[in-house]
């Protein structure tokens, strides 16, 4: 069977003041971390091996390229030596600007990366630095000629609206910046106040300014008529791409394909168990690689909990849900278990059903928070 593969690497030069993600500054420890991801990546290359190919690979931190070259290469060197990668597989290392270097753009080619995803989220310095980011636009700008130069253009940029003090003009130019660079993916997000980050910390004292919602819904209505006008294709609430130049391996989460997780923290989801690495960085280097003493939380996913994922998981793809599929995969009718729902969103414009299809139309996708709760299941 073909199975996704996703590798953390937890190191950033420092904290972004929104990031809630498992990362932080390295101090020194990344070759212990290597040493063990090695392991891991061993030992689940023996198991899977034979049995498995790994269609979709994704090195996602963190920021993988605060690694020196020589132990990127480590990873990804392990990584190719211990899976059978099937030969189209899409290969993606996640990026910051200012972090990449010529080695590692070496070490990619060498290794089979194919696809680099760049974080820069705005365009303007200072918005740059009033959210904690650690480079400014031109390290995007020469990371961009770095990776063109060296025969890498399946580039993906991460931008982001409803920053803190964001005029709907800084929103547009970003957009219009990402499009003049004629990027093959861009992924758009509204920014999200989560708790235990700087700026959760400050909107609980009440210093934070925030956008309103209906300056972030115009935000959202702009970036999405705007790469629709540019030639993109809107796949995901979040993603847009030329070319079908989708990202397969984000898909293969949305369609609930099975995956490895490896590294600190990461999650991975395999014959019906989802299960989770433990997030405790000394616990993550003394386990040296054993799933036993690594993976801190196993979860079967029943029936139940896999029909509501495939549902609010599939729903997030423009193109929706396959009804055959459902059935095939659950042996029952999508409309047995879900006719409310189902009759009530389609009735008020959310969901269109279209042959074997249930998608969102343009007015769910902005209520799709909404559409996804009402298909959890008592
Ligand atoms: S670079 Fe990404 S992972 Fe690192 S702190 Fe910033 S948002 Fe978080």
């Amino acid at each position: 069977m073909k199975i996704g593969l996703y590798v953390h690497i937890p190191f950033c030069h420092s904290k972004c003041y929104y990031c809630d993600f498992l990362s932080f500054p390295n101090k020194g420890q990344e070759e212990i971390y290597v040493d063990a991801l090695v392991k891991e990546i061993q030992h689940y290359g023996l198991k899977v091996r034979g049995l498995h190919t790994i269609g979709s690979l994704f090195i996602g931190g963190g920021t993988p390229t605060v690694l020196p070259p020589f132990l990127l290469d480590c990873v990804l060197e392990a990584i190719r030596l211990n899976f059978d990668i099937e030969e189209d597989a899409e290969w993606t290392v996640e990026s910051n600007p200012g972090t990449i270097l010529e080695e590692h753009v070496e070490s990619f080619k060498k290794n089979g990366v194919n696809r680099v995803s760049l974080g820069l989220q705005a365009v303007q310095n200072h918005q740059l630095k009033q959210i904690g980011r650690i480079h400014i636009f031109e390290d995007w700008k020469r990371s961009i000629m770095l990776l063109r130069n060296h025969g890498m253009t399946n580039i993906n940029t991460d931008i982001m609206f409803a920053l803190p003090n964001q005029t709907m003009e800084e929103w547009q130019d970003t957009v219009e910046t990402m499009i003049a660079y004629e990027l093959p993916h861009i992924s758009a997000y509204s920014l999200i106040i989560e708790e235990g980050t700087v700026f959760g910390k400050k909107y609980e004292e009440g210093t934070l300014k925030t956008i309103d919602e209906e300056t972030d819904r115009q935000m959202y209505t702009f970036v999405k008529e705007r790469l629709k006008e540019a030639g993109y294709t809107q796949y995901e609430i979040s993603n847009w791409a030329k070319d079908g130049l989708n990202c397969r391996h984000n898909e293969l989460y949305w369609e609930c394909g099975f995956y490895l997780g490896l590294g600190l923290g990461a999650h991975g989801y395999m014959d019906e168990i989802r299960y989770h690495n433990t997030v405790v960085f000394n616990d993550y280097l003394t386990a040296k690689g054993q799933p036993d003493k690594l993976v801190t939380e196993r979860e079967t996913i029943t029936p139940k909990i896999a029909m509501e994922e495939y549902m609010f998981l599939g729903l997030r793809m423009l193109k929706g849900i396959s009804i055959g599929e459902f059935y095939k995969k659950f042996g029952v009718s999508i409309f047995e278990i879900y006719r409310e729902p189902i009759e009530k969103w389609m009735k008020e414009g959310i969901l269109i059903h279209n042959k074997d299809r249930l998608f969102l139309s343009e007015q769910g996708i902005d209520l799709s928070n909404q559409v996804f709760v009402s298909f959890l299941l008592d």
